[in-house]
């Protein structure tokens, strides 16, 4: 990697949607003093990493493997502690066990982690009791709390993203390579949960399924050692352009760009305008890229972002994440991916279930309800079962913690429960029973496919 400006390779003037007003301006001194100090960090991954993960989704997209991507709405830096980040590793672990085992398939594990600190908002300003701020965009901008001084953006907080994000991955290698991921142990865990009287006897006979290959794999001579490293990616939405090119690097290996911030990065349907600064940022970039699809998205919308991030039909490169919500799934996906299909372009088709499917309660929690969240899933399932294509994977909010942030699910969190444990700066996410749920469910979809 060299570190020469590549500034070059990005249009100017281009219109970059949901930037932070940062104090002096986009060009002021703060931000230009943040972005000269990333720009001499070393990368937090590596090129050849994004290219190893590039050629597992093309895997994907061909219908060998299966995607997971789970993490926080939005990482905050005061819950980047050992706890949080192994429980939320942990939780991804003991699904991908799961859906592993029922698809038959490698299930490729990626974390909404180490880098997902900054959000798109709806409004500019929040008002509370008269009273007018900036909207909280993510600890990469400000802080939750609702002072003048938490709200107003400070650009120095990139560089903590950064750091926060390095100590993050550490973690991460050290958990997926030291033991803490060896299947059996992660299959413990499981056992663990799907005896839980919660749920009745119909998780507990998959979990016990799981055990008996085990034993019979290593009862076979099957060397464990293969059992006891996982490989695991890092995510985020590319969405404050000055932290992302200050993080893009020329690869010395083949003189390309990448986004060394993270292994896959996304443009989200707030930011995926044709002609913004984000989908040519991504056009760019070597990294697989994800786009977010919402419910307003045509055939030709598709067929518009393939023909900018990937005219030469590269395999891997690109992810379709979609997000129409559990009522318009069926109506809406079949005409993209029919499109799509028909083009003889390849893409990996993942499906979030998180971001068509909240609403706010009577008293003003934002929630979504499991049942809606699976719903989505299955009519995600159904709609590429009619086409003949494949299910590529899921995009999941999380975290392994035991909050009560959405509704239902095998504990029946109801909405007065949400006050007990509601600890998300944005989004509400899945706990971790809810998320083993899912994946059980999201399991025996996958068999019956
Ligand atoms: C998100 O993934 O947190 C998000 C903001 O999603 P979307 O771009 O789909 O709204
Ligand atoms: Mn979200």
């Amino acid at each position: 990697m060299t570190s020469s400006p590549i500034e070059s390779i990005f249009t100017p003037g281009l219109v970059a949607a949901q930037q932070p007003q940062w104090p002096g301006g986009a060009d002021g001194e703060q931000i230009r003093s943040a972005v000269a100090q990333l720009k001499k960090l070393p990368p937090l991954v590596f090129a050849g990493e994004c290219d190893n993960l590039k050629a597992r989704i093309a895997e994907a997209a061909e219908g060998r493997a299966f995607w997971l991507q789970g993490g926080d709405c939005t990482e905050t830096f005061a819950a980047a502690t050992a706890d949080s980040i192994r429980n939320r590793i942990k939780t991804i672990l003991q699904m991908a066990a799961v859906l592993q085992y029922f698809a038959s398939m490698p299930v490729i594990k990626v974390g909404r982690m180490a880098g997902q600190f900054a959000k798109p908002r709806s409004n500019n300003d929040e008002t509370r009791d008269g009273v007018t701020l900036p909207a909280y965009r993510g600890d990469a901008v400000n802080d939750l709390a609702f002072t003048l001084e938490s709200r107003t953006p400070d650009p120095q907080r990139l560089v903590q993203v950064y750091n926060t994000s390095a100590a993050t991955l550490n973690l991460v290698r050290a958990f997926t390579t030291g033991g803490f991921a060896d299947l059996r142990q992660v299959h413990e865990w499981n056992k663990g949960f799907a005896s839980d009287p919660r749920f009745g006897a119909r998780y507990e006979q998959l979990a016990n399924e799981i055990g008996r290959a085990l034993e019979f794999m290593v009862s076979a001579g099957v060397d464990p050692e293969a059992f006891k490293t996982v490989d695991f990616y890092s995510s985020h939405e590319a969405l404050i352009l000055e932290y992302e090119k200050a993080l893009t690097r020329i690869d010395s290996r083949t003189g390309l760009a990448y986004d060394v911030s993270g292994h896959f990065v996304w443009v989200g349907e707030r930011t995926r305008q044709l002609d913004g600064a984000h989908m040519d940022f991504a056009s760019k970039i070597q990294n697989p890229i994800g786009i977010k699809l919402g419910p307003k998205t045509t055939p030709e919308d598709a067929l518009a972002m393939i023909q900018k991030l990937n005219p030469s039909n590269e395999p891997g490169r690109l992810t379709f994440i979609t997000r129409m919500g559990a009522g318009q799934i069926r109506e809406k996906l079949p005409a993209l991916v029919d499109a799509v299909t028909k083009s003889g372009a390849v893409v990996l088709w993942v499906c979030d279930p998180m971001h068509g499917n909240t609403y706010e309660t009577s008293t003003g929690y934002k929630t979504r309800k499991f049942d809606d969240v699976m719903d989505e899933v299955r009519g995600f399932f159904e709609v590429h079962k009619k086409l003949g294509t494949h299910p590529g994977g899921v995009h999941i909010e999380l975290t392994g913690d035991d909050v009560t942030e959405c509704v239902g699910g095998g504990e029946q969190i109801s909405e007065a429960d949400l006050a007990g444990r509601y600890e998300t700066a944005c989004d509400p996410r899945l706990n971790h029973t809810q998320s083993l749920e899912l994946a059980f469910l999201v399991a025996e979809m996958l068999r019956d496919r």
